[in-house]
């Protein structure tokens, strides 16, 4: 333990963040690192628990509470503290494969389980996360590792979003051949079309693809798998490959495609009504045209074009988990003329109920970056809970116009309606973030796996492997729409379960 007294002693700190007045003008990450100094006091703060929920991944209440890479969080802590950095990374390594992911993106699960905040405020890891693999980075301590020796094992990898890429990461440094086949012109699946620009800037996954090329990997994005062979990619122009192909070239096939298939919102189907978008889409075409954009302001982005563009737009959001707050966040920025974010779940608690006691996930209400943004832009916070889309206005052209909003309630475990509590509100953007129902059909259809009813692959209990073939699969695909974090931990246990299958034993 770093300091006996620290958690005493020294007041939580988060990193800061740049105002949203300032903010708003760009897709910038907004988060400004604390110096080297108040960033060992915060990882002072930490106790070394002699259990260390912080890092236990435990199932309470129907919610995992800690890390499920099940990071070394007190010992590099302990080490950040005492000045020992590169200790303190190799520690983190062991376990995590892209901090530089999790520690701008995860809603910090080991944080709600820390038991410093029992308390008072837990412990800031995930900034010391942050601190760490950024650190690491720029001092160098990070290089290619390419291994001495080839197993002659050759491994095909569907998919490149974090479970994909923690897959293939696992197994080329254990030294078979991997080959990620990604549709997309980029790697980093909703890391990278998905995520907004401001909460994860995509340098950071460029840089980490780079790094994976020079230890061996191989990507060949832009290839769709399942949609057709080779040989008809030639004539389309679109490079597909088949799962025949994939199956005759590789020792061991996994699927990490995700869990893309959105949950419609059957009274505004995008295809019918102008004006609708599901969130995924909307916020994929905003971030490929900042790619393409000489900067990363919203001046360039208008310049650039080829968007779906909210500008002067009154704009709906239906759904209010993270792709509704980055939806939030996004249209802010394109400079939306008034935006509402529809829940159908009740307003959360702002602290924990009594139920719902440490070291449970707290189910309180989070106020997210987009949330305070569009409090300071409109003057109000943007939710409206219990309530959903009933009917949808067009004008003669198809252009969505203005939808009439009804309250629910949740009676015997079934939605109904308040009846009389009907509401009409302008709206010429809508975007749905209802959630997601389970993995896109071509994929798992072109390698015959069964779906679970919730839209997922089913495999061995407890495992990855599909019996009896050389399939795998991993993350969203596997788990349902999830989380990075959970992603990477799938990845792993993954490339462990195929290294055994290819060796007949494993050491990973
Ligand atoms: C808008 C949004 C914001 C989010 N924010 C957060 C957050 O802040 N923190 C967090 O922890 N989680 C967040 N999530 C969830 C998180 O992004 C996912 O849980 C995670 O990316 C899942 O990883 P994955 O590798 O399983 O799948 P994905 O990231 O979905 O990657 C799957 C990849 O497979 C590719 N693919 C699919 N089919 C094929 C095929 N047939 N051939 C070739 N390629 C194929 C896709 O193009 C994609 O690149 C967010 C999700 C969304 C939608
Ligand atoms: S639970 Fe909190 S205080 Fe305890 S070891 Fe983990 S990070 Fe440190």
């Amino acid at each position: 333990m770093g300091k006996d007294t620290g958690f005493l002693e020294y007041k939580r700190t988060n990193n800061g963040d740049v105002p949203p007045e300032e903010r708003i003008k760009n897709f910038e990450e907004f988060h400004t690192p604390l110096d080297t100094q108040p960033r060992r006091e915060q990882a002072a703060r930490c106790m070394n628990c002699g259990v260390p929920f912080c890092q236990s991944a435990m199932n309470l209440g129907g919610m995992v509470t800690g890390c499920p890479l099940h990071n070394l969080i007190p010992e590099w802590n302990d080490e950040i503290y005492k000045g020992h950095e590169k200790h303190a990374f190799d520690r983190l390594y062991k376990t995590s494969n892209f901090p530089e992911f999790t520690g701008r993106v995860c809603p910090a699960l080991c944080e709600k389980a820390c038991m410093c905040g029992q308390n008072g405020d837990s412990v800031t890891v995930h900034d010391n996360e942050l601190y760490l693999v950024e650190t690491a980075f720029s001092k160098g301590y990070i290089k290619p590792v390419v291994p001495s020796i080839r197993s002659g094992k050759k491994v095909a990898v569907i998919g490149a979003g974090p479970s994909g890429l923690a897959v293939a990461d696992e197994l080329n440094h254990r030294g078979h051949t991997v080959e990620v086949f990604e549709r997309e012109d980029e790697v980093g699946g909703l890391l990278m079309y998905g995520i907004p620009n401001m909460k994860l800037d995509k340098k950071v996954i460029k840089r980490r693809k780079k790094l994976m090329e020079e230890e061996g990997l191989v990507f060949h994005t832009g290839v769709n798998v399942g949609k057709g062979d080779s040989s008809e990619g030639d004539k389309t122009g679109e490079k597909k490959v088949s799962q025949k192909e994939i199956l005759e070239n590789f020792d061991a096939v996994v699927l990490c495609c995700g869990a893309k298939k959105a949950r419609p919102l059957p009274v505004a189907d995008p295809e019918k009504i102008k004006g609708v978008y599901y969130a995924v889409d909307f916020l994929t075409r905003t971030t490929k045209a900042l790619l393409d954009s000489e900067n990363r302001t919203v001046e360039a982005l208008k310049n650039h074009g080829g968007y779906i563009d909210a500008a002067g737009k009154n704009v709906v959001i239906v759904g209010g988990g993270d792709t509704g707050n980055d939806c939030i966040g996004t249209v802010i920025r394109m400079g939306a003329k008034s935006v509402t974010a529809l829940e159908m779940m009740p307003k959360p608690p702002v602290d924990r109920a009594e139920s719902n006691p440490w070291p449970e996930w707290p189910k309180t209400l989070k106020t997210d970056y987009g949330h305070e943004e569009a409090i300071y832009v409109y003057g109000s916070d943007p939710r409206v809970f219990e309530t959903t889309v009933k009917n949808v206005v067009t004008d003669k052209k198809g252009n969505i116009k203005q939808i009439e909003t009804v309250k629910v309630t949740f009676k015997d475990g079934k939605l109904a309606e308040v009846p009389g509590s009907e509401k009409t509100l302008k709206c010429d953007l809508l975007l749905i973030a209802a959630g997601f129902i389970g993995c896109e059909d071509y994929s798992a259809d072109a390698f015959s796996l069964k779906r679970s009813p919730r839209g997922t692959v089913v495999t061995a209990d407890d495992g990855y492997h599909i019996p009896n073939t050389k399939l795998f699969s991993a993350g969203d695909m596997h788990r349902g729409q999830s989380l990075v974090v959970w992603a990477i931990a799938e990845g792993r246990a993954c490339a462990k379960e195929v290294d055994e299958y290819l060796m007949g034993y494993t050491n990973l």
